[in-house]
């Protein structure tokens, strides 16, 4: 890939002078009616469709996962009030009301990546037992789970490309209905992730290089072969439409508490971005129910911001974080990536108001004061959310967007979504280590105060 050393390739506007300080960049092409016509785009007939699917396979879900049974086969997470105190977080009362959105705690898959993962399989085993016969009228999608189902899914090998958690979703979720699987694993990805998918008996694949390097070996191997099925995290319909079922069942569970969603009330909601496909199928499907009212925000680590590179150049597909003098390191593993989805960018360039950089440090910091508040256990990469308000409260740029889109003059009877996305198969151990390098930065930064 060729590496710019123009200096316009550089990612605009953010300076880091030193100071580890979330940064807001507001999206200019918000609401830009151009890409909004795009015939491409999903629609609100589209998420009901896929929560339909979900649906025709909670019972079996709930047969193959003792951990969703009581709630009727359904995978999803709570939304939790956030209690604090986070001394860092701007006021809470002046600025609105505080959430967790907590898909860290999602089950059978422990990530965000339970929503878009599980649900590209179910697709794949529904169409193939609508080819094999194997559904034959019946409704009661159980049967596969049978000895004909297995032995047909059985011939298939489903593989990936991943950073870890993606490659669990799926691992997790396809060995159960019987295929065969290979997971290609990018080099940040953590051992215990691949211990985990042996266990299941899924054929773990390590790459040395980085997460896009990963996708393109798996995308080649799986090419030629009519029996192997991959799922392709930078081009997957199937994956952003299942994350955008998540739209729906935060509507409901808003509704349940409560909480008015117009523009006099306005949601903000704060998503953790890799490739981008999980937090723009949430984006998509919360614009579809909520439009001008809510507002997406996605969060970066800066050496991987490959969705905020992609936004500044609207003119470069394909265009990677080291073609902006970034390295892509961070230990955020699962959202270390260089080059984002073009299929999360067609669809959210004009719905997405903002992108956040963070630096690492935030992150632990962010980890341990929500485990200590409030006995949240979440992976690094899950507490980038928490520097979403921070940067938009916070910084210049962050309150010219707030004058902007008119949100200001309510803030404080806003409410504020931080996505919380993996976490909870972490080991303890590693936990603690993630824990207690976080609270030493928490105390480096008071003695500095
Ligand atoms: C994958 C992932 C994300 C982001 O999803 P993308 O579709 O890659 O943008 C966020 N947090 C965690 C923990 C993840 O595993």
């Amino acid at each position: 890939m060729l590496r710019s050393q123009n200096n316009s390739n550089q990612i605009n506007g953010l300076h880091h002078g030193g100071e580890p300080a979330a940064q807001f960049w507001c999206n200019p092409r918000i609401g830009d009616t151009q890409l909004a016509a795009n015939p491409a785009l999903i629609s609100l007939e589209d998420v009901k469709t896929a929560e339909a699917r979900w649906q025709r396979f909670a019972p079996l879900l709930g047969a193959l996962f003792p951990e969703v049974r009581a709630a009727g086969g359904q995978i999803e997470s709570a939304l939790i009030p956030l209690r604090g105190p986070y001394p860092d977080l701007p006021e809470a009362g002046s600025a609105g009301r505080y959430w967790v959105k907590a898909d860290h705690d999602l089950p059978v898959a422990g990530s965000i990546k339970a929503r878009g993962g599980i649900y590209e399989m179910l697709l794949l085993a529904e169409n193939l037992a609508l080819e094999h016969g194997l559904l034959d009228g019946a409704q009661d999608y159980r049967v596969l789970a049978g000895q004909a189902a297995r032995e047909v899914f059985g011939r298939y090998e489903v593989s990936v490309g991943s950073t870890g958690n993606l490659g669990l979703s799926i691992g997790i979720m396809a060995s159960a209905l019987g295929f065969r699987v290979t997971v290609h694993m990018s080099a940040e990805a953590r051992q215990w992730k691949k211990d985990k998918l042996r266990a299941h008996g899924v054929n773990v694949v390590e790459h040395e290089g980085d997460y896009a390097r990963a996708v393109a070996a798996g995308r080649r191997r799986a090419q030629d072969d009519p029996l192997s099925y991959f799922v392709d995290d930078e081009r997957s319909m199937a994956l952003f439409l299942g994350y955008s079922v998540a739209a729906l069942r935060l509507q409901a569970q808003l509704a349940e508490a409560g909480v008015a969603i117009d523009d006099g009330h306005p949601l903000f909601v704060y998503l953790p971005c890799g490739v981008g496909g999980a937090p723009a199928g949430i984006t998509a499907g919360l614009k579809l129910l909520f439009g001008t009212a809510v507002h997406c925000i996605f969060v970066e680590p800066r050496a991987s911001a490959c969705f905020l590179a992609r936004l500044q150049h609207g003119d470069r597909p394909g265009i990677s974080v080291y073609d902006v003098g970034l390295d892509n390191r961070t230990e955020a593993d699962g959202l270390a990536v260089p080059v984002a989805s073009e299929l999360a960018y067609e669809q959210v360039a004009h719905l997405v108001s903002g992108v956040v950089t963070v630096e690492d440090e935030a992150l632990y910091a962010d980890l341990y004061r929500l485990r200590e508040s409030d006995g949240l256990k979440i992976e690094p990469s899950a507490a980038a959310g928490f520097s979403g308000p921070r940067a938009l409260l916070g910084t210049g740029p962050g309150r010219a967007y707030l004058q902007a889109s008119g949100a200001a003059a309510v803030l404080s009877r806003a409410n504020h979504i931080i996505w919380s996305t993996g976490g909870l198969f972490v080991p303890a151990l590693e936990h603690d280590a993630f824990a207690e390098r976080g609270h030493g930065i928490v105390a480096a930064r008071q003695r500095a105060s």
